[in-house]
């Protein structure tokens, strides 16, 4: 049996597992099917803290995964495909094991949202994609199409424009949603143009994409754009399926928090990172709601040992 389970490997679960192996909690660690998370998809990071020259997201995570280690953290490469909050110990399963848990974190991550327009998936690694930094390469020489108006389409449009012939951002509305710098960088950009108040309606191509329909709100006008990329950066959604059911959700789906901890609903099961915020989502926030997820754990392990005379195991 295991003092504590964490489940994921952002920014919050690998914080998480660095501060519980230093108290000496041991925790076991799933990385899931994308060990690393989100920011193995991310170039540049520049704005966590102490990185002045910033930092490459891969680079950044197996840091953070090698200090995890470091401390005595045991990382375990495997997707977890089943939890049971309702016994105590917690059991979770991957396809190769079933653990006990006095106490588990949850560090699930949130994944990118499709505009689901039919056609969409069947083009998917045929020319849309969800991931600028992960196929930007394909479109060298290409005129290529990012949806969204937030700080990951700007990311994306500054990233595609190194391959690319030109970029042209969609966005649905008049303002963009992402930080002035990243705006200013783009709007200055000679090789990307953007599109207000319009919405990329349908995709063209049956093998592969060879445009898309766009559709000004405010005019109803429709134009074809023949572009050979469509990449969609609308935003994320949490991954809770695992726990549907068996923990509270809140706003758009997030794991609910209680007391401006890392509580859940569940006693003993903390969530911790973008599976549970809404609002700020970024890897900073996230590691330090890692950090509070291991104190609110070894808070509970501590009151568990003394109320019910449990030895935790060494
Ligand atoms: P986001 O901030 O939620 O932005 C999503 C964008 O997609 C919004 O502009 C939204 O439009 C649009 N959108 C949503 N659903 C849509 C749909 N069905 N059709 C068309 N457009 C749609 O998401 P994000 O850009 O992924 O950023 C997430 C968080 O990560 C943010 O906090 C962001 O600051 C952070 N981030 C930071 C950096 C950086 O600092 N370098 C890079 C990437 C992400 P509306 O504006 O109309 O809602």
């Amino acid at each position: 049996m295991r003092n504590l389970v964490i489940i994921g490997s952002g920014p919050a679960g690998y914080t998480a597992a660095i501060y519980a192996a230093r108290a000496q909690l041991e925790p076991l660690i799933f990385t899931g099917s994308s060990p690393g998370g989100q920011l193995m998809l991310t170039s540049e990071v520049e704005n966590f803290p102490g990185f002045p020259d910033g930092v490459l997201g891969p680079d950044f995570m197996d840091a953070l995964r090698r200090q995890a280690e470091k401390f005595g953290a045991q990382i375990v490469d495997e997707e977890v495909v089943g939890v049971d909050l309702r016994v105590h110990p917690f059991k979770i399963s991957t396809n190769s094991r079933v653990e006990e848990a006095l106490s588990v974190i949850v560090a699930t991550g949130a994944s990118a949202k499709w505009l689901g327009l039919p056609g969409e998936q069947r083009l998917r690694g045929k020319g849309v994609s969800g991931c600028a930094v992960c196929d930007g390469y394909f479109f060298r020489g290409r005129d290529v199409v990012v949806v969204g108006g937030g700080d990951s389409a700007m990311e994306d449009a500054l990233f595609l424009t190194k391959y690319a012939s030109h970029v042209t951002i969609v966005h649905r509305r008049r303002e963009f949603r992402a930080s002035k710098i990243m705006q200013r960088r783009v709007l200055t950009n000679p090789k990307i143009n953007v599109i207000f108040d319009s919405v990329v309606e349908d995709v063209v191509g049956t093998n592969k994409l060879e445009g898309v329909v766009v559709k000004n709100f405010v005019t109803g006008e429709r134009t074809h754009l023949a572009v050979a990329g469509l990449f969609v950066a609308i935003g994320h959604e949490p991954n809770t399926k695992l726990f549907r059911g068996q923990l509270e959700l809140g706003e758009k789906g997030y794991i609910r928090v209680y007391d401006q901890t890392t509580r859940t609903n569940v006693e003993g099961v903390f969530a911790a990172g973008d599976v549970r915020d809404p609002r700020y989502r970024q890897a900073v926030t996230a590691a330090g709601d890692g950090c509070k997820a291991a104190m609110d754990a070894e808070k509970y392990l501590e009151s568990l040992a003394e109320k019910e005379g449990i030895r935790l195991p060494a």
